[in-house]
């Protein structure tokens, strides 16, 4: 097929030379944890072959580790070890012969989560697990042959090329940066001296593996760090790269340890490819950018501005395996897109867990959850259409059913309604977009403004009945609860009651600080720009300190309210929020001079304020509006009414279970549901 005209440079193949990549998307590499499973080999090829089939053009595996101390995941070191990469690249190759597989070789260094740890010196990462062991000379020199038998490894094992990680605060990284590099031999000191474990390990993996065999660095091209990276020294280690031979170089900007997000909701798309368009203009590689660039329309414009070569998409081939073929089509409204949530990937990750999406209950279930056609088709009615709702209904219509989807309101999306209008959440209206236009290509029959009774459904006699029909929020049973001065979030997200200067927050969760972070931001709620989102996180695009942060203030714009966030419970405020997202609201709203008191006890409401006990101690908290944001319980009035009809239904989402529901588990539950 030909390439859409409003994609020039995305669909232009790169010749590296000795090969050609056949367009300019690459999936990047993410750690899923399929690796380390039983069928791993399987699985993984499954995974891999459904974003080839979706268009993709190279895939970056997930990080594989040169040697037991290099980390606690997959090693390749053996020819045993090689038997399972075999299987996956020849699944890759014969569903496209023209997309490459390239493994990455991951050394964790300081991060490896297991005692056995190495690094330059013996310093503990803040997010280590342990103290490394400090290396010698003959410890330095095996690791770098490590690196080169796993090059070689991967290319006996079919793969077209590996990716070497020099980034993020792993062991290359580690080298390259005083902080964690305190040698004064060859190996640390002068710049020169701190970078040499780098390119050595380029040299030799390039010495190994021969010229025709793709090589890639990824590089720390800012990595948000307090005394990182200098711009001299990024670009100085590039140069040494490109000398020795790297085919591509990747840029990624990011350090584990750093304060500051760069793939989260919040991140305004493409954000740092400007890093990238930079180092771009002093070298005649090919280079790679990333973060944040979800949709194909954000690629295009990135690789049209010159700041790139190739797209790297990690998360966004998650969301979507068909993301690039859609593109291509001309089908973009129906990209699933990624929302950098990171909900049920990085914090999967991070606790251990099998990465998948939010959006899309089957990643990395491509061998478990799928959605065949039915031989019987039925009537189904689904009721709410909130994400539980629609992801039910589109998937039983898409496997062949014939689904009318009810929902009281006059738009679908449920909660996520609200979601949408949080700052830093504008992501959401993606999925709403997705879900609007699934329902067309499915053909399901939306009754909007369509309040659902028992008698409806009985009478229009449904094979099936599905409810999805959310959540009501919690009302606390304190006295004065229904003083004027205590709104529902609802009401505060809506703009349905005034919210007034000082305001008292019932409720620390999710809803809790997003209601926090709507109502101190100042101005109309909107994403943020690249300048703001840099301002606000304290990031000098221009003239790149140290790590790009170093002695950079931080400037934030609040709307001017006096806030406080309450909790019952005596844990730290905001502990129950997201892994790897849960820092960037506490900071966000710390910024905001919002203060988080736990340990409270609600006494009563009335003119005067919020009467409470903190921690045993009366305290009056004099304020103007007080948010209720006390979680919710099941919305089941309809599942009732049904119940005594004697009318079977199924309860999904916040209506089957309210208690610590997220959309994650509603669009699964769903999901798993409707491929039953
Ligand atoms: P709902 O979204 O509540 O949808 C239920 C639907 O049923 C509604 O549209 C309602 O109108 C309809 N309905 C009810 N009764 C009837 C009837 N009788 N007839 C017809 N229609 C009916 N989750 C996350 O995972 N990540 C987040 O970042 C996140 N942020 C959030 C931010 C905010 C401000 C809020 C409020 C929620 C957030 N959530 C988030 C939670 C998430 O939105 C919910 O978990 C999810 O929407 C629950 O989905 P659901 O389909 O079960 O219910
Ligand atoms: P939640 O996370 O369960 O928080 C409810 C809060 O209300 C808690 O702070 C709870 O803690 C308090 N509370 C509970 N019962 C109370 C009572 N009777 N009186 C006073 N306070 C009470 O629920 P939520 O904030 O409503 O969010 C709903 C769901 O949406 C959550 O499960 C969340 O996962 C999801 N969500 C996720 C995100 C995200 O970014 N991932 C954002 C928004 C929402 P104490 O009892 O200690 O006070
Ligand atoms: Fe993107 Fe969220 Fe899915 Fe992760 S879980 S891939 S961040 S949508």
């Amino acid at each position: 097929m030909n390439a859409p005209a409003k994609y020039p440079h995305l669909f232009a193949p790169l010749d590296l030379g000795f090969t050609t990549i056949k367009n300019r998307v690459l999936m990047g590499s993410m750690h899923t944890g399929l690796e380390d499973v039983a069928d791993a080999g399987p699985r993984l090829a499954a995974y891999f072959v459904e974003r080839v089939r979706g268009g993709v053009g190279m895939i970056i595996t997930g990080g594989i580790c040169p040697n037991r101390e290099a980390g606690r995941g997959a090693v390749l070191a053996t020819p045993e070890d090689a038997v399972m990469h075999a299987g996956i690249t020849k699944a890759v190759h014969e569903a496209d012969p023209d997309v490459k597989i390239v493994m990455q070789i991951l050394h964790s260094g300081p991060l490896a989560g297991t005692p056995e740890c190495v690094a330059p010196s013996a310093i503990k990462s803040r997010i280590g697990a342990f103290v490394p062991r400090e290396m010698d000379e003959e410890l330095i020199e095996k690791q770098i042959a490590d690196f080169a038998t796993c090059a070689r490894l991967a290319k006996e094992a079919g793969y077209d090329g590996v990716e070497i990680i020099g980034s993020a605060g792993y062991l290359i990284s580690a080298f390259l940066v005083e902080k964690t590099n305190q040698r004064n031999d060859r190996w640390g000191g002068s710049w020169e001296n701190r970078m040499r474990f780098a390119v050595e390990v380029v040299r030799r993996v390039r010495a190994t593996v021969g010229r025709e065999f793709i090589l890639i660095f990824r590089i720390s091209a800012m990595d948000m760090l307090e005394g990182g990276l200098a711009w001299e020294e990024v670009l100085s280690l590039a140069k040494a790269i490109e000398a020795e031979g790297a085919d591509i170089i990747s840029t990624h900007f990011c350090w584990h340890e750093a304060f500051v997000p760069t793939i989260a909701t919040m991140v305004p798309r493409a954000a740092f490819a400007q890093v990238t368009g930079r180092l771009r203009k002093h070298l005649r590689v090919p280079m790679i950018t990333s973060n944040r660039i979800n949709m194909p329309s954000v690629a295009e414009e990135v690789l049209a501005r010159g700041d790139a070569d190739l797209i790297s998409m990690a998360r966004p081939m998650l969301a979507d395996p068909d993301l690039v073929k859609k593109a291509l089509e001309g089908r973009e409204d129906e990209i699933n897109t990624c929302i950098g949530c990171n909900q049920a990937c990085l914090d999967h990750t991070f606790t251990g867990q099998i990465t998948s999406c939010l959006v899309n209950a089957r990643a990395c279930r491509e061998t478990e959850l799928n959605f065949p056609k039915v031989t019987k088709a039925e009537r189904i009615a689904v009721v709410g259409a909130g994400p539980a709702g629609l992801a039910y209904a589109t998937i039983a219509a898409e496997r062949g059913h014939k689904v009318t989807l009810f929902d009281a309101a006059d738009e679908i999306g449920g909660q996520f309604n609200l979601a949408k209008r949080i700052p830093g959440k504008e992501e959401f209206y993606e999925t709403l977009r997705y879900f609007a236009r699934m329902i067309e290509v499915h053909g399901i029959d939306l009754r909007l403004r369509t309040r659902v009774d028992a008698a409806m459904l009985k009478a229009a006699g449904f094979d099936r009945v599905i409810l999805a029909t959310g959540i009501e929020p919690r009302t606390p049973e304190i006295e004065g609860i229904t003083h004027p001065k205590a709104i529902s979030y609802i009401d505060a997200i809506l703009g349905r009651k005034p919210v007034g200067k000082r305001v008292a927050i019932m409720g620390a969760g999710g809803i809790g600080f997003d209601v926090a972070e709507l109502i101190t931001h100042a101005g109309p709620s909107g994403a943020l720009d690249i300048p703001t989102f840099a301002a606000e996180w304290g990031i000098d695009f221009t003239n790149h300190p140290r790590g790009g942060v170093t002695g950079v203030e931080k400037r934030v714009q609040t709307s001017g309210r006096d806030v406080t966030l309450l909790q019952r419970r005596t844990t730290s405020v905001g502990k129950s929020l997201g892994r790897t997202t849960g820092w960037t609201h506490r900071l966000s709203l710390q910024r905001r001079d919002v203060k988080m008191v736990n340990g409270v006890d609600y006494l009563r409401i009335d003119d005067a304020g919020l009467h409470a006990l903190v921690n045993g101690e009366p305290m009056l908290f004099e304020v103007d509006t007080i948010i209720i944001c006390a979680g919710q319980e099941p919305s089941r009035v309809l599942h009732d009414e049904l119940v005594s009809q004697g009318v079977a239904a199924t309860l999904i989402g916040g209506a089957f279970e309210a208690m610590e529901l997220d959309a994650k588990r509603a669009i699964k539950q769903a999901s798993e549901l409707a491929a039953a």
